[in-house]
């Protein structure tokens, strides 16, 4: 069976979980590989990881000469991997980095590039939801090695033991790959808060807000959950981008998803309609998205949010 590539997710070898969803999306095509680039000390921590959802080989490179650099030696680490291992597939998680190196990766081995798949089935049929969620489209790479993106929450993890045996490769980087180095990065404020869009729970405010997101920050605490808003919140001000769900912002496929104080715009479906459970809070009984939801409460956000942020608090 030809093995499938994975490209680790990870922040300083902490396995993230859209990795494990491409590891099971991975069995489906072949037998899953993991490449881990990054400390050649934490290889050990990360193919404990990812053994777990079935990861047969796990492929560390030492980032020691590429650290720094942005994607460009990444995408050569990929080619001469693709080169050893001939596999049926390379799955990168479609970030901004994922897909900058797809793209790279798929120009230099003359391969069909698939971003943004929401899902991935035998064969290498891929799902794409475009035009803000009004189509979608199945696709396959007809030529090369299938070089596809995939979304986070496209996949539940499943986990399958498997042998995770560690193979060290030393791949060679050309200086041309060197070419763009990061000169200074400011860490994102830390929330405590889940990442929005690995998050089983998300909870966003709109206009309906006002600017003031206490109410929804207080709701999403309680659950545990992330919190997301509407571009109308991020273009007041009141959240940054990395905040907003939607066409022109992330795409979100929580088990629930918590809508207060948005009309529902197709553009704001666009990045939530694939949760399992929608709720919303409006007080409009006429707003879109109550067409949309499993449950719609009709009512002040800054009055029914604390009511049941108090009733969670209480059990
Ligand atoms: P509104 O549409 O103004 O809705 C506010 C809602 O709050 C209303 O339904 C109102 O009844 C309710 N409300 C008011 N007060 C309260 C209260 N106290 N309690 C409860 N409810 C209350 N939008 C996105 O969200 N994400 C995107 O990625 C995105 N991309 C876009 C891309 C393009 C190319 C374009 C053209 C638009 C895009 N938009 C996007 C914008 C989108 O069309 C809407 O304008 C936006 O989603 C509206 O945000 P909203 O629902 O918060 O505001």
């Amino acid at each position: 069976m030809s093995e499938v590539l994975v490209v680790v997710d990870h922040v300083d070898g902490a396995v993230k979980k859209p990795t494990y969803e491409l590891l099971t999306i991975a069995a489906r095509l072949g037998e899953p590989s993991a490449v881990f680039i990054g400390s050649a000390a934490q290889g050990a921590q990360v193919a404990e990881a990812v053994k777990a959802y079935g990861a047969e080989k796990v492929y560390v490179v030492d980032d020691a000469q590429i650290k720094g650099y942005l994607v460009a030696p990444k995408a050569e680490v990929l080619q001469q991997l693709v080169a050893k291992t001939s596999p049926a597939a390379v799955l990168i998680q479609s970030s901004a980095e994922g897909k900058e190196i797809a793209a790279r990766l798929s120009v230099k081995i003359s391969s069909g590039l698939i971003t943004d798949a929401v899902d991935v089935q035998a064969g290498g049929i891929t799902t794409q939801s475009v035009f803000a969620g009004n189509f979608t489209v199945n696709a396959k790479a007809t030529q090369g090695t299938p070089v596809i993106t995939v979304k986070p929450n496209s996949a539940a993890p499943v986990e399958k033991a498997a042998a995770g045996a560690v193979e060290q490769f030393d791949a060679v980087i050309s200086d041309a790959a060197k070419t763009a180095q990061i000169v200074a990065s400011q860490p994102r404020q830390a929330s405590g808060r889940p990442e929005l869009t690995e998050a089983a729970v998300v909870v966003s405010g709109g206009r309906g807000t006002g600017g003031d997101f206490t109410s929804v920050e207080a709701f999403a605490d309680s659950l545990g959950a992330a919190v997301g808003a509407s571009r109308a919140a991020v273009d007041s001000g009141w959240k940054p981008h990395t905040f907003q769900v939607g066409q022109t912002g992330k795409t979100v496929s929580p088990q629930l998803y918590v809508a207060a104080g948005i009309s529902g715009a197709i553009q704001h479906r666009a990045g939530m309609q694939t949760a399992k459970t929608i709720v919303a809070v409006n007080k409009d009984e006429e707003a879109p998205l109550f067409e949309l939801v499993d449950f719609g409460v009709v009512g002040d956000l800054h009055a029914v949010l604390p009511a049941a942020t108090a009733q969670i608090e209480a059990r």
